[in-house]
């Protein structure tokens, strides 16, 4: 049985993926603003408790638990995913494919069919073209370049599949979805080592572990240009977006360009390091430029990112060297 707060007056929220980096913050934000909370994952947060009221422990690929879940429920983020930075979505193909569309399906129809009131989606700036996103200088991505269609993943692929499968829910039966385009979200309790970690992780827990003076390895020629959002400006950009009747998809993210070299030496200057760049030109890079254009959303939901790259990996890299400190002492 589930433990939920029937006869509360509060909103209940579902927040699956509720043990990885947003849906963790996600709850924390929530939590703040007053909702009840039932988080779901296959594992727990890793690095502190959960916020959540009830946290269950399942696997959503499976039919039976997504339609339990959504049961008693006014509002569910569906963040939960197979997936990591570059290095594993590059060589993860079939697995990434099959298990994110059978989480996304199954909470979709789960949460339509439950009644539940409006359904958040979290896809991703690897959507776009990758033609694209070739040169540095043409990165600004608005949400019609979307089409015609040509992401340069499997990852990219399935998030533009469900965008067009949240869109067809709501035109056919009036189910009230809501998708953000996701560029790079970066922040305090995200995946730092193992694999799955992302650039901005992967840099900083480098850059603890070196000496002053020393060499890091960077993938590529560290020219590949990104933009990083800070976890808590993306969190207004999600409140905003679900209060909204924005019904297409839409970008969250900073429109603020950065090579990875210019990363490295943001981040270093914050440790107080020199360290020298040694390049690994066989590792995944990724395409070489991509930024997030926020015309539309700060038009729409007078959102933009608030938090400047250096405060926000200040905050960021400090947290990856306790961790690396930690992780030392063990
Ligand atoms: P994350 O990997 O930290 O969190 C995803 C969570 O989903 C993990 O805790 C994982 O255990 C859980 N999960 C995986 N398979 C599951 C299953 N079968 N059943 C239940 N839970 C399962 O990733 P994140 O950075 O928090 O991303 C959340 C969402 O946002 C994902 O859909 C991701 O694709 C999307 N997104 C993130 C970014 C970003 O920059 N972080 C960018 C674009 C899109």
């Amino acid at each position: 049985m589930l433990k939920s707060a029937i006869m509360s007056k509060q909103k209940k929220v579902l927040v699956a993926g509720a043990g990885g980096f947003i849906g963790h913050h996600l709850i924390k934000y929530l939590k703040k603003k007053g909702y009840w909370i039932r988080g779901v994952d296959i594992k727990k947060p890793e690095y502190e408790d959960t916020w959540a009221d009830e946290f269950l422990i399942l696997d959503l690929r499976e039919k039976v638990n997504t339609d339990m879940v959504t049961k008693e429920t006014d509002h569910v983020y569906n963040l939960a995913a197979n997936m990591g930075g570059v290095g594993f979505i590059g060589t993860v193909h079939a697995e990434l494919m099959r298990d994110n569309i059978l989480i996304d399906t199954n909470m979709l129809e789960a949460s339509y069919r439950n009644g539940v009131k409006k359904f958040f989606y979290p896809s991703s700036a690897l959507i776009y073209p990758s033609d694209k996103k070739e040169s540095k200088k043409n990165t600004k991505l608005k949400e019609e370049d979307a089409y015609p269609a040509k992401p340069d993943s499997e990852y990219g692929w399935e998030k533009l599949f469900i965008e067009r499968l949240c869109a067809d829910y709501y035109t056919d039966y009036g189910f009230e979805t809501r998708v953000a385009r996701f560029h790079n979200i970066y922040g305090p309790l995200g995946t730092w080592q193992g694999g799955r970690e992302r650039s901005w992780a992967a840099i900083c827990r480098k850059i603890a572990l070196a000496s002053d003076g020393g060499e890091i390895e960077v993938w590529g020629d560290g020219e590949q240009a990104r933009s990083y959002c800070y976890i808590d400006d993306c969190m207004e950009g999600i409140y905003k977006l679900m209060q909204s009747d924005i019904h297409e998809p839409i970008n969250i993210g900073s429109d603020r360009s950065v090579s990875i070299n210019e990363l490295v030496d943001i981040i270093s200057k914050i440790a107080k390091k020199t360290v020298k760049k040694r390049y690994d030109t066989s590792k995944p890079q990724g395409v070489r430029g991509r930024n997030s254009d926020n015309t539309k959303i700060l038009k729409l939901l007078g959102w933009e990112p608030l938090i400047p790259l250096e405060e926000g990996l200040k905050q960021t890299y400090s947290w990856i060297k306790e961790q690396v400190e930690k992780a030392a002492q063990l």
